[in-house]
This record gives C-alpha cells, sequence and structure tokens, in this order.
C-alpha cells in the first residue's frame, strides 16, 4: 500500500523492545502476535507496555475492561 508507513520507519511504533525485528513493521508485528493470540504493544498503556506481556487478560486490566 502506497501509504503504509510500516518498514519505512519506526517512529511511530510505542513498544520499546528495541531488539524486536518486527519492530516498525505493523503488517508483521500484528500477524506474530495474532498467531499466538495476543496483542501488540501499541494497544497498551506505557506501564502495561513495558510489562511485555501481550496477553488479552494483561490488556484487559490494564484498560479496566476485565
Ligand atoms: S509489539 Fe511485539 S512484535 Fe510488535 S514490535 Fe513490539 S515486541 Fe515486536
Amino acid at each position: 500500500m502506497e501509504n503504509c508507513i510500516s518498514g519505512k520507519t519506526a517512529a511511530h511504533c510505542s513498544c520499546t523492545c528495541t531488539a524486536c525485528d518486527k519492530r516498525g513493521n505493523c503488517c508483521m508485528c500484528v500477524a506474530y502476535h495474532n498467531e499466538r493470540g495476543e496483542i501488540p504493544g501499541c494497544f497498551f498503556s506505557a506501564d502495561a507496555e513495558r510489562s511485555y506481556d501481550r496477553s488479552l487478560a494483561r490488556l484487559g486490566k490494564d484498560r479496566g475492561i476485565f
């Protein structure tokens, strides 16, 4: 897609896992976590993101959903 910024820069990525080779590439990041039943780091608050727990349960707790 012409306007997709994934792969061009990581500036939009809020994930702090700088060693990850998918950082900044949203398509690869979403696919990776989706395969594992997880949620990408950018859905979490800054504090929860740094836990590197990408589970749905952690997201629900982080966002006060459940
Ligand atoms: S959320 Fe996961 S796949 Fe995406 S950049 Fe961070 S560690 Fe990598």
